[in-house]
């Protein structure tokens, strides 16, 4: 992890242990390993079922980020972190001179495939849009990458190996074919994960929560933050900071209603 003030460079899972140490520093309970279910209102109050217990409260701040479309390929579960992967960043060294398949669709498929062109020998990219412009840049980036290959117009159908990722069989005009691959990539697009607040909240097409500068939704005393919400930079420091704002804006807004 990169640009977090006071750490130059820190891996995530570090980070996150010093953010639990912090909270425990604050007599902050954790629970976790919880899943939340459902978040409903009933008379001012929250009801926040989890995969344990359930939970009543006054006001929540709800950050539960986003998840990676998955493509329901057969074998895409069975190879995840065994071959499969939804982040080029976190795992394109692992392919240094290997051979790797991008399944994806957008301009972010392509650029994660040329992203992958830096490590792999070869990259093919399937892509699944039926029509699509590129911008200018990117189409001179591919004519100039040799080491990648466009298939267009292929259904993807099985991701095969043993205990790792060794081939994809695909078809392609009605021909079923076989990919030998160390790798595959899958870029399908990110799904806020809202589901549990769904009914509270106003989103943005593609589900990201919208909220005012208080980081409160249309329900007066819920809050979403960090990468949840509709932003224009997705970066630790920000939700850090929609987190902040969240917390200091549930305490002035309780406190005025106890006062009033
Ligand atoms: C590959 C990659 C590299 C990145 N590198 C950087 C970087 O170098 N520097 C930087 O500042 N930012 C970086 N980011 C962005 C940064 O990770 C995010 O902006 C930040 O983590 C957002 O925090 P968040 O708390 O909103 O969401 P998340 O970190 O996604 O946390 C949300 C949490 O909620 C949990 N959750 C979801 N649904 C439920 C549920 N129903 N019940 C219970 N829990 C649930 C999830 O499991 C997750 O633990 C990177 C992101 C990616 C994908």
């Amino acid at each position: 992890m990169e640009n977090y003030p006071g750490f130059s460079k820190i891996e995530g899972f570090k980070l996150s242990q010093k953010f639990e140490e912090h909270l425990k520093a604050l007599d902050v309970p954790l629970k976790v390993g919880v899943e939340v279910i459902k978040i409903v209102k009933d008379n001012n109050i929250f009801k926040v079922n989890t995969s344990q217990n359930t939970y009543f409260s006054k006001s929540v701040i709800y950050g539960a980020g986003w998840s990676f479309v998955k493509l329901g390929i057969d074998g895409e579960d069975k190879f995840l972190g065994r071959g499969v992967s939804y982040c080029a960043v976190c795992d394109a060294p692992f392919y240094k001179g290997k051979i790797v398949a991008v399944i994806g669709r957008g301009e972010i498929a392509v650029e994660e495939a040329l992203y992958l062109t830096r490590f792999a020998s070869k990259v093919y990219l399937f892509l699944l849009n039926k029509k699509m412009k590129l911008p200018p840049h990117l189409e001179k980036e591919l004519e100039n990458t040799k080491n990648l290959e466009i298939i267009l117009g292929a259904n993807v159908e099985k991701i095969e190996g043993k205990l790792f990722v060794e081939k994809l069989i695909y078809t392609k005009d009605k021909e079923k074919k076989e990919l030998k691959v160390d790798g595959v990539f899958i870029f399908a697009g990110l799904k806020p994960n809202i589901e549990p607040v769904k009914e509270l909240v106003e989103t943005t097409k593609a589900g990201f929560i919208i909220t005012d500068e208080n980081m409160q939704t249309k329900t007066p005393l819920l809050f979403a933050v960090g990468d949840i919400r509709q932003k224009v930079l997705r970066q630790i420091v920000t939700a850090c900071s929609d987190g902040a704002i969240a917390a200091q804006a549930a305490y002035k807004f309780l406190r005025q209603m106890k006062s009033s």
